[in-house]
């Protein structure tokens, strides 16, 4: 594409006048103005062009502008653009089928939201009805969303400035060897000792009192921690125990991400309700949903289901949600993001964590994965303290920048980066955002101590 710097000039002066952004001091930002993406790749309007190891924000698992999801989304545009939710629309249809067939165990059943936030919004609504209980559990390490309810669900500080909702909320510990709340020195005490406080939770809560325990399967945005084996299949127990209902998140996790079409398939556990959104169509139309077992099912059987959005199980973005399953179950791009993740990214990140000192801990799984930054790897001291701001969080500025000097978009979260690509890149693209972490993070070692 040919640079337009004019035009981009326009395009960051009419943004700068009019949109007001997300998590932001709108005067303290600055936004890159794009001119196009594709694949795993964005360029601005002066010809720059970046390797995106965001995926949007961990969404676009089949990169931008997919051929065949791209022609559906017009296809439907000319065929039926929107209908109303109370009718059976082919696309809709379609979609839930496509979701209900690769869901774990027996959520068959599939209620579609607009996002994330809102899909976990109905599935709390769903527990509480379900169970006519009040309280939900949830981990402080954790993001579910930004409207009201999820937002307090949240364990990050996300939720501080909304807190007015927290009533119901009771927030734990989840397990996370490398900085451990429970003095574990391995994995299995780590996984027995967070259960062990997770059940007393539940007791001085009151087991009654108690609806839900929502748990992203593995934690996103709050540093990608693999659960330890026999963790989620504690937590399923525990519910089980106490008429509980469980709740796994995975509208980060989900479509492909792990390397499985869903990170609950790494652990063989089955939820009773499961959230998903990005990955269904690759945020290419708005689109995320609840996943619902048979005995929720029957509770809204013959009783109406009390919620309910204009725009549930929109044409246009089942039409994209369907041609994405069909794109990556036809393009084996779970397995890509399986195989890719093992034999590339894993070891180049390992290697990269031996060589430099502001690496202590890299973690995940297929096209998930987090590099704890720190300014020592003995204190494991964080390279900037938990939810630094301004001057305090000038390390991380420094990483990001130097990465994106050398054409690497890096996600970047507190003391953290996150290597999350689309699950369709190259190996010459993984090994090309591998390279240029490699030199950004030279930025981030001169802060060691
Ligand atoms: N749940 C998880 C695990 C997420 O990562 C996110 C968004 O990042 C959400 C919920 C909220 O999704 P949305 O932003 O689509 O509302």
């Amino acid at each position: 594409p040919q640079p337009n710097p004019q035009l981009g000039a326009a395009v960051k002066a009419a943004d700068r006048a009019h949109v007001f952004h997300s998590w932001s001091a709108q005067e303290l930002i600055d936004p890159l103005a794009v001119a196009g993406a594709e694949g795993s790749s964005f360029w601005d309007y002066d010809g720059r062009r970046y390797l995106d190891f965001t995926s949007g924000l961990v969404y676009t698992n089949i990169g931008y502008q997919h051929p065949k999801v791209v022609a559906a989304i017009q296809e439907q545009a000319a065929t039926l653009t929107t209908f109303a939710p109370a009718f059976a629309i082919e696309a809709r249809s379609e979609a839930a089928r496509l979701i209900a067939e690769r869901t774990p165990g027996d959520l068959d059943k599939i209620f579609f939201t607009n996002g994330g936030a809102d899909a976990v919004e109905h599935a709390v609504r769903m527990a509480r009805l379900h169970t006519g209980r009040p309280k939900v559990l949830s981990a402080y390490r954790s993001y579910h969303g930004g409207t009201q309810q999820a937002v307090n669900i949240t364990g990050d500080p996300r939720r501080w400035p909304s807190d007015a909702g927290t009533a119901g909320v009771v927030h734990f510990w989840a397990p996370f060897l490398y900085r451990s709340r429970f003095y574990a020195e391995n994995e299995e005490q780590e996984c027995a000792r967070a259960l062990e406080h997770l059940e007393t939770t539940i007791a001085f809560e009151g087991p009654s009192t108690i609806a839900a325990i929502i748990l992203e399967t593995i934690p996103g945005t709050a540093g990608i921690m693999v659960p330890p084996p026999g963790y989620l299949a504690g937590v399923r127990e525990l519910c089980d125990k106490y008429g509980i209902v469980f709740v796994l998140d995975e509208v980060m996790a989900g479509f492909g991400r792990t390397g499985e079409w869903f990170a609950a398939d790494l652990f063989d556990v089955v939820p009773d309700l499961m959230t998903f959104a990005k990955g269904v169509n690759s945020g290419y139309v708005p689109l995320g949903g609840v996943a619902i077992s048979p005995a929720i099912a029957e509770t809204f059987a013959r009783r109406p289901y009390p919620g309910g959005l204009t725009y549930s199980g929109h044409p246009l973005a089942c039409a994209a949600a369907v041609a994405t399953i069909n794109v990556m179950a036809e393009e084996r791009v779970v397995e890509n993001a399986a195989t890719l993740g093992a034999s590339v990214i894993e070891p180049g990140l390992r290697a990269l964590a031996e060589r430099h000192p502001s690496v202590g801990e890299v973690r995940g799984v297929g096209m998930f994965w987090a590099l704890e930054l720190v300014r020592n790897k003995e204190t494991r001291e964080p390279l900037v303290p938990y939810n630094a701001a301004g001057e305090a969080n000038a390390p991380m500025l420094a990483f990001a920048k130097a990465a994106k000097a050398q054409g690497l978009w890096p996600f970047v979260n507190m003391n953290r980066t996150h290597v999350v690509p689309p699950c369709t890149i190259t190996e010459a693209e993984a090994k090309e955002g591998l390279a240029a972490l490699d030199t950004a993070l030279t930025a981030a070692d001169e802060f060691t101590v």
